[in-house]
């Protein structure tokens, strides 16, 4: 099947109202062309360098979504340009995210990440750390940023239904927080969970955007990932 069969594919399987990500870390310009010609416009990068290169010789209407975790040495490099950034983990990232903002004056959407997986080691916020944010003194600073949502990534596991567990988790600490802080706030919207293996269960418990690379372009050599 080709690219754009592909997508279309995935396409006619998500329920309005999901946002497909095509996450095109790897890829060459030529396979990201193709995708934009079959009409994708997001695609989600987890390298600073690589984006950066991608953001440059492609075309210029991509919006461009940052899904990995970011350093904050890096962040100047993205964000004149990012369209939304998926992994913000900590306070300090959200500090330096709003200062390069301020400095292109701009805002900058940004999901907070947590941490659902059973593993250890990946990244997030933990719920309690969420809720100080919402409640501290260092929220009125961020003033460059635009709390768009929530992501999370479940434990690389066949068990499916851990995953739906994790999953479900995400989606509660959705709604607490959009009760409790951003109930007036439109903006604060998005679920950011499900990849190729599990998207259909991510949308089962309320995903609004899935982050989907090989079963658009085909597996990844595993250096890529
Ligand atoms: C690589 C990656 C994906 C896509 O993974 P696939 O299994 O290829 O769909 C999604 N989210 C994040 C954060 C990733 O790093």
């Amino acid at each position: 099947m080709s690219i754009e069969d592909k997508l279309n594919l995935i396409r006619s399987i998500l329920p309005v109202g999901v946002q497909l990500v095509a996450v095109s870390k790897t890829r060459s310009d030529e396979e990201i062309l193709e995708a934009y010609n079959a009409g994708q416009r997001h695609f989600g990068e987890n390298k600073v360098q690589e984006l950066v290169r991608k953001w440059e010789s492609l075309p210029k209407d991509i919006e461009w979504h940052f899904i990995g975790h970011l350093q904050s040495n890096k962040v100047k490099f993205i964000a004149p340009f990012i369209a939304l950034i998926h992994a913000a983990d900590s306070l300090k990232i959200l500090k330096t995210i709003n200062e390069e903002a301020r400095r292109a004056e701009r805002k900058i959407p940004c999901l907070l990440q947590f941490h659902i997986a059973s593993e250890e080691g990946k990244f997030g916020f933990l719920p309690e750390e969420a809720d100080t944010l919402f409640t501290g003194n260092d929220l009125a600073e961020l003033d460059h940023i635009v709390f768009s949502g929530v992501m999370g990534m479940a434990t690389f596991t066949d068990d499916s239904s851990q995953i739906n567990m994790e999953f479900s988790t995400l989606k509660g600490l959705f709604d607490k927080l959009k009760t409790t802080f951003f109930q007036q706030n439109d903006t604060f919207c998005e679920i950011s969970m499900g990849m190729s293996d599990d998207y259909l269960l991510a949308i089962e418990n309320g995903s609004t955007m899935v982050r989907i690379g090989s079963t658009i372009f085909g597996e990844r050599c595993v250096a890529g990932k």
